[in-house]
Parts: structure tokens; C-alpha cells; sequence
């Protein structure tokens, strides 16, 4: 058979260390090392090459991660894309026996102590390669693209315009508006129709909205005898929405049907991210309050005759473990006033949270969105706000909003990429 004629196999001359290296042409070349790792080499390790890209260079794989993430159709569930292997049989110590390589299939063989074969393709190799550059360009490329923050007078700059027909019917356009929501965490659409569905029709070409204590599309306007203070004519001071909820709604959807013709009504857009760069720059002790003290987030009230007491308990900026900011939250009506912390801890945060608010009242945006406007933002990361306005009878604001959530953002933009990649390549080929 040509395939198992091109398959060269040697045995190893230590139980440490072995490796392979075709005769024809040494695209692949592959070693054990240490009885625990698999070094495979794209352009064979002892040919010369002039070819000094980084696909060239050695990727280095646990023999436990190869084994337990073989693509066979016993340990994988292709249509599911899913491991299905028995992990109460597997073996972490598990170690090569056998190690083949394919180049005219680009493939590498691997026979193992627990006497499965597994086979896998060079490029799927390569694209899960755990060497510093491949892991970051993955993690900023696919797995969520990494935001650059912006200060206030930038605005211009960042903030990207879409068309809403074309983000509506076309794919590309859907995948950069996500993009720019994602990396810069606002962008407009424009040119929308005067329709209260405007905002689902937008939040279902992504995925769902998502439904709060208000629910599903929330109408901003002056109303008498208002339950919540977004819904007076009076300025509102620069906030996240929904500070209280553990699952914070990630992404507000604005549609501006009506804009007020009076002064006011203008939008107020802070970066809190860039906020949170300055704190941690020109003050770093109070920045460190910040982001390790749990403050108390509340909404108490009824809609429609169903009570709710939403609490939440978190920092005003929020860190995950690499000390990249997850959340900020800021709302001066939503902040209870249980204040579960140590006493002596109180006032120190009071004065570092007064330069926090300063710093993002200084470098707030103001700008006004018209009639046909639909604003979206990243909730989780930009404060917003509102100039007071002159609501009569004949001047008024109507906004219709809903939230979308990040894990259904980043999945539909994950989709439109890798559907994006397939049909280049294929038009390519
Ligand atoms: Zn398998």
C-alpha cells in the first residue's frame, strides 16, 4: 500500500528517546523526550531549510495531552465535536511506543502503551501548538479579541459606523460590527428604521436577548411617577446598568426613535477600562482598593406586580487571573446602602472611589444620537450616561433598548470567523 510505504517506522534505540525522519522528504520529523513529551518538527529537524517562519519551528506536545485528545471516532464524537473516551480507564502516564509520520498526508501516527493508535493531522497540530506566540495569537485572534482602550477625546477615532440593511443581510458586516463592539467595545448603527423591533431584529441576527428584572426591550423615556431614575428627564450621572446581577447584562442595544430637540439629551461615553488604566497608574494604592473591595450593588422595586431585591457583591473594577479587567461596575443609585466590609476599610474607598468618578466625569464623550440611530455598547466595560433635557409635550425622547450577552456575542462572531476562513480557503484552493 503507498500510504504504509511512506510510512517509515523505526524503533527506539533508548526507551527515552527515538525519532523519525523520512527517507523521501523530510517534511516531518518527530521525537519522544523524556518519556513524557512528543517534539514535532514542520520541515524535519536535520534538513537544512532556508524556510525560518514560525512554522518551522519545533512544537513540543504532552503525551498525555496527544492521547487524551485523539480524534479517532472511538475517543471523539465527530458530529458533536465532542471527547468521548472512557476517563476512568484512561492512563495519564500513558507513553509512545510507536511514533510515524505521513508526509504525504502531513500526519502524525502515534502507537501507545494502552495499544490505541491515534493519528493526527500537522496543521491541527500546529493550530493548538502551546508555544507562547501561538497560545496569545489564539487567545486575542479567536477566543475573545483583545480590547484597546481609548480615552474620550479618541472617540471619533474608535467608534465605527454600520449600515443596519447591511448588517441585517449581510454576514461580514454582522462580524464586523461584533468585532468593533468587542475590541473597542461601541459602535453605531445608522440608518435604521422607525420601529420598535429594530433592537430584537439586531439582538436575534446575533442570538437572543437577554431578559432582565424589566424585560426583554425596555422603553426610555420621561414617564410620571418613574420606578427607576434612567426613566426621569433629569441628567443621569455616568453608570454600568445592572450592577446587582452576578450574570450582568453584557451589551446594551439603544434605538433612537425620537431624539429631544431641546439642549440636552446628549449621550455621555467613558471607557471605564482606560479609567481603570489611569487608576492604576496615577494611583495605584487606590486602585488596589478598587479592585479588592466588595462593594454591595442593589435594585429593589416591582414590575408589573412581581417584587424583586437584586444584590450583588463585587469590586468596582474587576480583575480575572491574569489581572486583565473582566467588569467595572459603577452606579451611585444602584449601590446599597449595606456596605458589607471591614470598618476601617470604608473611608479609604470612599476616597478612592470620588477619583475614580472624577476621572470618568473628566474624559466622558458627549455626543447625540438622531432618530434611526441605534447606539451599542459594552456594559461590562463602558459607563454611560445622559445630559438632562427639556421633555415636553412636543419635545421629547424615545429610546427602545435591550441587552445582548457576551457569550452569545462571542460565539456568533467565533461562527462568522471560522465560516469566514472556511469559504477563503476554499476559494482559494
Ligand atoms: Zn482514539
Amino acid at each position: 500500500m503507498l500510504t504504509k510505504s511512506l510510512n517509515r517506522l523505526i524503533s527506539a534505540p533508548t526507551p527515552t528517546q527515538f525519532r523519525v525522519n523520512h527517507l523521501l522528504r523530510r517534511l516531518i520529523s518527530a521525537t519522544v523526550e523524556n518519556d513524557k513529551f512528543v517534539v514535532v518538527q514542520p520541515d524535519g529537524s536535520s534538513a537544512p531549510t532556508t524556510n525560518t517562519t514560525t512554522t518551522s519551528q519545533p512544537l513540543k506536545f504532552p503525551s498525555v495531552w496527544l492521547r487524551d485528545n485523539c480524534n479517532c471516532t472511538q475517543c471523539f464524537h465527530p458530529t458533536s465535536k465532542s471527547r468521548k473516551h472512557d476517563w476512568d480507564k484512561f492512563d495519564v502516564n500513558v507513553r509512545v511506543e510507536k511514533l510515524q509520520t505521513n508526509e504525504q498526508t502531513q500526519q502524525l501516527i502515534i502507537d501507545w502503551s494502552d495499544k490505541h493508535q491515534s493519528v493526527y493531522d500537522l496543521k491541527w497540530l500546529q493550530e493548538r501548538a502551546f508555544d507562547d506566540k501561538r497560545r496569545q495569537e489564539y487567545l486575542d485572534d479567536f477566543y475573545r479579541p483583545k480590547p484597546k482602550h481609548w480615552r474620550g477625546a479618541e472617540f471619533n477615532q474608535i467608534n465605527q459606523i454600520f449600515d443596519f440593511k447591511d448588517v441585517i443581510s449581510s454576514d461580514e458586516a454582522l462580524k464586523n460590527w461584533l468585532e468593533a463592539l468587542a475590541v473597542y467595545g461601541v459602535a453605531i448603527i445608522r440608518d435604521s428604521p422607525i420601529d420598535k423591533t429594530v433592537v430584537r431584529q439586531l439582538a436575534e441576527r446575533v442570538g437572543f436577548i437577554r431578559r432582565t428584572t424589566y424585560g426583554e426591550e425596555f422603553i426610555v423615556q420621561n414617564k410620571p411617577g418613574a420606578k427607576n431614575v434612567a426613566y426621569l428627564s433629569d441628567p443621569l450621572p455616568l453608570h454600568t446598568d445592572l450592577p446587582y446581577y452576578e450574570y450582568k447584562p453584557s451589551c446594551n442595544i439603544l434605538h433612537c426613535m425620537v431624539q429631544s430637540q431641546s439642549q440636552g439629551g446628549s449621550n455621555l461615553l467613558v471607557d471605564g477600562f482606560h479609567i481603570a488604566d489611569r487608576m492604576k497608574a496615577e494611583h495605584p494604592e487606590d486602585y488596589k482598593i478598587l479592585a479588592e473591595t466588595l462593594v454591595d450593588w442593589n435594585d429593589i422595586g416591582s414590575e408589573e406586580g412581581k417584587h424583586f431585591h437584586n444584590i450583588w457583591r463585587a469590586p468596582v473594577i474587576c480583575l480575572d487571573n491574569d489581572g486583565n479587567y473582566t467588569r467595572i461596575n459603577h452606579s451611585i443609585p444602584q449601590r446599597d446602602s449595606h456596605f458589607s466590609v471591614a470598618l476601617d476599610t470604608v473611608i479609604p474607598w470612599y476616597e478612592a472611589y470620588a477619583k475614580f468618578v472624577r476621572l470618568a466625569r473628566e474624559d466622558a464623550h458627549s455626543f447625540k444620537t438622531k432618530a434611526g440611530d441605534v447606539l451599542t455598547f459594552n456594559n461590562i466595560r463602558l459607563l454611560h450616561g445622559r445630559t438632562g433635557y427639556d421633555d415636553t409635550d412636543n419635545n421629547v425622547r424615545y429610546i427602545v433598548g435591550a441587552y445582548l450577552d457576551w457569550d452569545i456575542i462571542y460565539s456568533k462572531l467565533r461562527v462568522l470567523k471560522s465560516s469566514a476562513a472556511a469559504s477563503s480557503s476554499s476559494c482559494s484552493s
